[in-house]
């Protein structure tokens, strides 16, 4: 790890349809080569926050009004997603979002279409990629749509990885999942971030999780941030841990 900031959001204000005001002020930062996970409740925003970084927030009549985002300094709240993905950033989205009637391994390919260098590059990450998720290899002439809600999260960030990100912004990604692969899918999450240096802001509701596998947390409320710190410290936080822990 290095003190290298990557993303800095500043006190942005977020509006969906010219009047919902979602986000009252939200400034978190991204290191290089961390996990930053982005806590809070349903509704709390953490969905809209990492839509206003990655671009996609327009495309749901959502605008950062106040405030700026910065990618290795240069500002991106009005950026388009593939320019943001150009940059080096892409979002996971919620509710894993695979291409249902593509298999698993065409699914993965879609994910390398930004890229430049080269079928070989992209074979040789397919298979980065397979390494990281034997399940993937396994089920690779799958058709995603009959797969397992554990095996299409792994297809949307085995997916993401094939961009050859700098930075993942993953939105739940523990969402609807046994504990057990929930473990497993934060564990892959951790040696992507150890061993390729990928840097990810992780939205969860499940905050014992995300607090175990994190570096730093921010927790927000009603479009606030209301609490941040290392993850170990908010781990032992009384209000952190009667809020936030007892409930998942
Ligand atoms: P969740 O875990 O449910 O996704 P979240 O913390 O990610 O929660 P957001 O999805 O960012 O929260 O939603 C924050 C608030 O913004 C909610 O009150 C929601 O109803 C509202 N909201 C989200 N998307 C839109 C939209 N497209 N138009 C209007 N309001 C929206």
């Amino acid at each position: 790890k290095t003190d290298e900031t990557l993303l800095e959001v500043n006190n942005i204000e977020v509006i969906y349809n010219h009047v919902i005001l979602v986000l009252k002020g939200v400034s978190l930062s991204v290191p290089k080569g961390g996990i930053t996970a982005l806590l809070g409740g349903n509704g709390a925003g953490k969905t809209t926050t990492l839509k206003a970084i990655s671009g996609l927030l327009a495309s749901e009549r959502g605008e950062v009004t106040k405030g700026s985002i910065k990618y290795r300094g240069d500002a991106i709240q009005h950026t388009d997603p593939a320019e943001t993905v150009k940059r080096g950033v892409v979002q996971v989205m919620e509710g894993r979002h695979c291409f249902e009637h593509l298999t698993i391994e065409e699914n993965l390919l879609t994910g390398a279409y930004t890229r430049t260098d080269g079928k070989g590059a992209t074979a040789a990450d397919l298979e980065m990629v397979y390494d990281y998720f034997p399940r993937l290899r396994e089920r690779r002439k799958s058709q995603a749509g009959y797969t397992s809600g554990g095996e299409q999260q792994m297809c949307a960030i085995g997916r993401a990885l094939m961009s050859r990100p700098e930075t993942i912004l993953l939105d739940e990604p523990s969402m609807g999942l046994a504990p057990q692969l929930v473990e497993q899918i934060f564990s892959i999450v951790k040696s992507v971030n150890e061993k390729e240096g990928v840097s990810f802001l992780l939205a969860e509701q499940n905050t014992n999780v995300a607090l175990r596998f994190a570096h730093y947390g921010y927790i927000l409320e009603s479009g606030r941030v209301v609490m941040d710190g290392p993850a170990a410290e908010l781990r032992e936080n009384p209000d952190v841990k009667e809020f936030y822990l007892g409930m998942s």
